[in-house]
Order: structure tokens, then C-alpha cells, then sequence
């Protein structure tokens, strides 16, 4: 969406609320909030802007004003004072748009998704659980596992379980690969690899020369075609 595009909605919902308090303070339906970048904003008009936003696709939100102030899931959703359903209903609309993967992870305490702009960390903070709890409250964005403290945590396979989930999906309709993840982990040994998405979908590890299927992720010795798409593998002791 061109830029113009993106603040006449803004202008549309009334996102941005004109500087200073002003007549209506206290009246719900012109409750507001202030974001990180400083913008104060309406609770009312950012709920229908996201769901526009959403309706056309788009899964990533800035300020309609600071060009290079992003506003991450959670912080749309605490300014926008979304109730649990309300935001269970817009977060299946943002899983159901292909590419958001490698952003959005669901926390494993509140189920709600949690975006990141780029890889980072393991540690990822939920704001909504954190604000619950009155402290802070962290998750690993590979395994999803609980992460109270800094130290505790030590599963090797986590940062591959975490590249795993962020892969995105292929898209090649006429390919036998079209819906397989883009990274797979060898059966065998745990190399991360990819498929060229020519020939056959055998193919064979470069690390240990174990030759399985990129699909199904059998063995090549005895696979039988056609055979289904496996699922994203799970690496680490965590859940998907
Ligand atoms: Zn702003
Ligand atoms: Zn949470
Ligand atoms: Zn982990
Ligand atoms: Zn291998
Ligand atoms: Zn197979």
C-alpha cells in the first residue's frame, strides 16, 4: 500500500487524535492512548483502521504520522484496548496471510501472537503477559517454552527450531516442493537445508550423505511416492 494510500485511511479513521486534551475527555467513545513514538491516539479510530488494514492484507503497522515509527502487534493492541476475542479474531487474520511467519510467534502463557521485525534474540518479552503479571515475562521463540530469567535456558536446538518455524512456505504450484517449508533439517543429523525445487524431491545431506525425502522427510531407501507433506519438524524439547 503506497504511502498516500496508508495515511488517507488513517485520515479516514480519525487514528490521530489533534494535540491536547479538548472537550470530550472522559467520554468513552473518545478514549485515547499515547504510542512510542509520542502520537496520541484514538482507541476508536485505531480499532477500525487495523481491521481495514488487516481486510487488505496488511499484517505490519506504523504511525500514520512518523514515517519510521513501527508499532508492533502488541503495541497496537494495547492501544487499541483490544478484549481477548476481539484480538483472537484479528490475529487468525494475520496468520492466514502468507509471510508472517518469520514475525509473529504465539506466547505460549496468553496464546497471543507476538511480532518481532527481525531476527533477534531467543528471549522474546509478551507485553500483555507482562502487564498481567506485573513483571516481566518472557518465552523462547524457538521452542515456546516459558523463559522466566535471563539464565535459564539451554536447549542447543532452540535458534534451529526457531529457523524452522520463521521459513517460509514454498510457493511453486507446479513444483511436487509447492507448500513444503523452505528449510528442513535432515532426519539424521540436524544440517539445515533447502531444495534447489529441481528434479526429485529426494535429496541428500551434505553433512552426513543421509538421503531422504524432502516431503515426507522418509528415508530414500524404500519411499514410496506420492507420499504426503511432513509437517515443520520439531528439533528441540519445546513445542512448535
Ligand atoms: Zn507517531
Ligand atoms: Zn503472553
Ligand atoms: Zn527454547
Ligand atoms: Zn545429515
Ligand atoms: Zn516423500
Amino acid at each position: 500500500m503506497a504511502s498516500g494510500q496508508w495515511q488517507a485511511l488513517a485520515e479516514q479513521f480519525q487514528v490521530i487524535c489533534p494535540s491536547g486534551g479538548g472537550p470530550g475527555a472522559g467520554d468513552p467513545s473518545k478514549q485515547r492512548g499515547q504510542a512510542s513514538c509520542g502520537h496520541c491516539v484514538s482507541v476508536a479510530g485505531l480499532q477500525g483502521w487495523v481491521q481495514a488494514l488487516l481486510d487488505q492484507g496488511i499484517t505490519s503497522f506504523r504511525c500514520p504520522r512518523c514515517p519510521d515509527a513501527p508499532w508492533l502487534w502488541q503495541e497496537v493492541c494495547k492501544l487499541g484496548l483490544f478484549s481477548d476475542e476481539i484480538r483472537a479474531m484479528l490475529e487468525t487474520q494475520i496468520l492466514a496471510q502468507e509471510g508472517t511467519r518469520a514475525s509473529y510467534r504465539q506466547c505460549p502463557r496468553c496464546q497471543h501472537l507476538v511480532q518481532r521485525l527481525e531476527p533477534g534474540p531467543l528471549r522474546t518479552p509478551c507485553l500483555l503477559c507482562s502487564q498481567r503479571a506485573r513483571r516481566l515475562c518472557c518465552f523462547c521463540w524457538g521452542c515456546r517454552t516459558d523463559w522466566p530469567d535471563a539464565s535459564a535456558h539451554a536447549d542447543l536446538h532452540c535458534p534451529l527450531q526457531a529457523a524452522l518455524h520463521d521459513a517460509p512456505t514454498i510457493q511453486a504450484p507446479r513444483s511436487s516442493l509447492h507448500s513444503c517449508p523452505s528449510l528442513r533439517a535432515c532426519p539424521r543429523c540436524h544440517a539445515l537445508l533447502s531444495h534447489t525445487l529441481r528434479g526429485c524431491p529426494l535429496v541428500l545431506c551434505p553433512e552426513c550423505q543421509c538421503s531422504f525425502c524432502y516431503r515426507c522427510l522418509e528415508l530414500s531407501r524404500g519411499h514410496v511416492s506420492p507420499c504426503p507433506i511432513a509437517d515443520r519438524q520439531l528439533v528441540c524439547g519445546g513445542m512448535q
